[in-house]
């Protein structure tokens, strides 16, 4: 078992000296954003939608910044390469990746409603699932959920009843979007628990992956 707690080999880069050394600024760098989640907003996350900050009230608190930057584009690599796995099943290409308070991957999941005939698999239902699972509890305060497409009705509730604290993803979906494009189900004041809300990150990959993906159903 290595330190992500799951059995997949140990890269030799992170046994090295300088792969701890990388860890223990990671995990600082992280811990810094972490600390400024209670400050107003700097400056959001680009390329944004025009129109994504006229739409509804999602929380917008992170202040996003070069830090911010490099770690959620790390996850969200993470999270594309699980969309890029769903193409071996005839999937829609959708990843996630959890984040724990510390910032280190958590879990991974992808779109697999198509594999396991299950309506509700899609990337970010696995992920939490599997989350939940490492952290020993449904409640998922401090954690990150990232994912390479604005999720649907069923995932933004998810994300809201398992606590998650932010909320990044890349491409923003126009037809069952519930964050910013639909629907505002994260920032929705009238339930219990309100999510952080960064967007775009990586969004033309994975908008890339996509329409590659539909134009070979066609
Ligand atoms: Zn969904």
């Amino acid at each position: 078992m290595n330190p992500r707690g799951d059995s997949r080999p140990l890269h030799a880069f992170q046994a090295c000296a300088l792969g701890q050394t990388m860890r223990s600024l990671r995990a600082a760098l992280w811990a810094e954003l972490a600390a400024r989640s209670s400050c107003s907003p700097q400056m959001s996350w680009l390329p944004v939608a025009d129109s994504s900050a006229s739409r509804g009230s999602a929380r917008r608190s992170r202040s996003v910044n070069l830090v911010s930057e490099a770690l959620y584009s790390e996850a969200m690599a993470e999270a594309l390469a699980q969309a890029r796995a769903c193409l071996d099943h005839g999937d829609v290409p959708v990843g996630a990746v959890v984040l724990g308070p510390d910032g280190a991957v958590v879990s991974r999941g992808r779109n697999r409603r198509e594999l396991d005939n299950d309506p509700t698999a899609h990337a970010e239902i696995v992920a939490l699932r599997e989350a939940a699972t490492a952290a020993g509890s449904w409640r998922l305060t401090d954690h990150t959920l990232v994912v390479t497409l604005e999720p649907c009705a069923m995932c933004a509730g998810a994300t809201v009843s398992a606590r998650i604290g932010t909320l990044v993803y890349a491409a923003a979906d126009l037809k069952a979007g519930a964050v910013q494009s639909l629907y505002n189900i994260p920032g929705d004041a009238r339930l219990n628990h309100a999510v952080d809300i960064v967007d775009g990150v990586m969004a033309a990959e994975a908008g890339e992956l996509l329409r590659t993906f539909f134009d070979d159903q066609r």
